[in-house]
């Protein structure tokens, strides 16, 4: 046997070495639940996904993967032929990022609506390159006024777009986009949404609730695995762009229109094993419909929720305000997020801290993602177990 041959079209991956070594090993960890907002548990298909084939993304094959994926965000977001879809490379923020730099004419500016984290850093990333952004702060968990709304934009003739969150993840907290959307188009204003925890499970539509700028993710509600964000909105208005100024290079949404769509590549080398991932974890999701998939969310974040509340927790929101995918929840008096953290991680569960002002007091935990019945169970088995909750709420819940 000789060296194998190099002349075929296809050749077998070349044989290699274990990688184990003394003390090493790549063995799979024991399946962890996430109670995170993204990344997610991953079905095993997008998972398995992710080994697809070595492939150059300026070559037809990767093209095709693109559009495809193109296509199918366009679609998850209720899209129309007249819209579209940019995937970039990167977290959530910066699909974000990309769209607050990329709409705003050079005579424009931001009405930014702040009630949360994630209303703060919309405004925070206009400032960091210079664009005027007027920021309303409601404060955190207070819903959206939307006559201050209303107000702001008509004193101010200069505010060329309305910058909404749609599922405030800080908080759980799910503004009414749809209503903003109509006080902003009744000013001629058009609106960019951070809906990077909403879409793929929460009520969106493009078409019906005349969005103009969406910026998503690949690892939230869409169930795909981290590193891939995109950006919806009209073909025409992204065709526009090109008379914007260009606040930023890698971020620039005209560049990408550019390439995406005219040139049929990306801009830049993208996460290829992402993407196959992403193209995996679409057609899961439009196969399973949004609307089911809300519901299956919403199956187990009531479990959750009836469970902590049984157990003697309080939760942050009034029911009317709370997302499907995330809950925050009070800290008992006198029990520490660490004291919760720990021996939860230790059972094979990942809870997450809260931010700014409910640092202290709360923690968060996200119903997103692949999570079973019994996923949900077993949490509230080994929280309930925790020494911090068995000698708070000893009755079974009733110090409440
Ligand atoms: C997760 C999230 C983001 C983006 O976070 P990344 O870490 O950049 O993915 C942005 N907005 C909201 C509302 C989010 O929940």
């Amino acid at each position: 046997m000789t060296a194998p041959q190099r002349t075929g079209r296809r050749q077998a991956a070349p044989a290699h070495e274990p990688l184990d070594g003394p003390g090493e090993t790549t063995a799979a960890p024991r399946r962890t639940v996430l109670m995170n907002p993204g990344p997610v548990v991953a079905d095993e298909r997008v998972r398995a996904a992710l080994g697809g084939p070595d492939l150059c993304h300026r070559e037809p094959e990767f093209t095709e993967l693109m559009s495809r994926v193109r296509d199918r965000v366009t679609r998850i977001c209720g899209g129309g032929d007249e819209h579209t879809a940019l995937i970039l490379t990167g977290s959530g923020t910066s699909a974000v990022e990309a769209a607050l730099t990329s709409v705003v004419p050079a005579d424009g500016a931001l009405l930014t609506l702040d009630n949360g984290h994630y209303g703060r850093r919309m405004h925070d990333i206009a400032v960091a390159h210079g664009l005027r952004s007027h920021r309303l702060d409601f404060g955190w968990t207070v819903p959206l006024d939307l006559d201050a709304v209303d107000r702001a934009l008509a004193a101010d003739p200069g505010l060329s777009h309305v910058a909404v969150v749609h599922h405030e993840t800080s908080t759980g907290m799910l503004n009414d986009l749809a209503a903003v959307t109509r006080v902003a188009h009744r000013h001629g204003r058009e609106v960019v949404v951070d809906a990077v925890s909403s879409v793929g499970a929460e009520d969106i539509d493009l078409v019906r609730d005349g969005i103009d700028w969406l910026a998503g993710s690949a690892n939230k509600c869409l169930e795909g695995m981290p590193g891939l964000a995109f950006v919806t909105g009209r073909r025409a208005a992204f065709a526009a762009l090109a008379g914007h100024p260009r606040r930023s290079y890698y971020l620039d949404l005209a560049r990408h229109f550019t390439a995406q769509e005219t040139s049929g590549a990306p801009a830049f080398t993208p996460a290829v094993p992402t993407f196959y991932a992403f193209d995996t974890a679409l057609r899961l999701a439009l196969r399973e419909g949004v609307p089911a998939r809300r519901d299956r969310y919403r199956a187990l974040v009531r479990l959750l929720r009836d469970g902590l509340e049984r157990l003697g927790f309080t939760l942050l929101l009034p029911p009317e305000h709370r997302a499907v995918g995330l809950t925050v929840v009070r800290l008992p008096p006198g029990v520490s997020y660490d004291a919760l953290h720990a021996p939860l991680k230790a059972a094979g569960y990942v809870i997450y801290a809260a931010q700014g002002p409910l640092a202290e007091g709360h923690f968060r935990l996200s119903t997103l993602g692949a999570l079973t019945t019994e996923d949900i169970t077993g949490f509230l088995d080994a929280l309930a177990r925790t020494p911090a909750v068995a000698s708070t709420f000893e009755q079974g819940g009733t110090s409440r």
